[in-house]
């Protein structure tokens, strides 16, 4: 069986940006998610051609998560 340095559980924002980190800072990471889909509560669904953000639309008002996401390089579609 293949081993990691570390293990997250939870593929929300959190845990999606951990793995960023620590796989820059060169750990092998996995990622554990239940659901079908990564993104947790910061999910984004598509209504015929509208966008429906769950709940990260504070992210656009340069709060301390989106200097994270500009960190990581991580372009936030809006
Ligand atoms: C309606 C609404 C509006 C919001 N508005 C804002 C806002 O304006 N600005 C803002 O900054 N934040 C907002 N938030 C909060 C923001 O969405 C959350 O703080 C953020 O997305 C949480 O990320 P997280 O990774 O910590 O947790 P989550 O997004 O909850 O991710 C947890 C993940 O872990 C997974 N998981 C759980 N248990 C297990 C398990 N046993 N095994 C494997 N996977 C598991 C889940 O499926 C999920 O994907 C809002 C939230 C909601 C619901």
């Amino acid at each position: 069986m293949k081993q990691y340095d570390v293990a997250i559980v939870g593929g929300g924002i959190s845990g999606l940006v951990a793995s960023i980190y620590l796989a820059k800072a060169g750990y092998s990471v996995i990622l554990l998610e239940k659901s079908r889909q990564l993104g947790g509560r910061g999910l984004t669904t598509r209504k015929k051609r509208a966008m429906l953000n769950l709940g990260v639309h504070a992210f656009y008002q340069d709060g301390v998560g989106e200097s994270v996401l500009k960190e990581l390089e991580i372009i936030i579609q809006q």
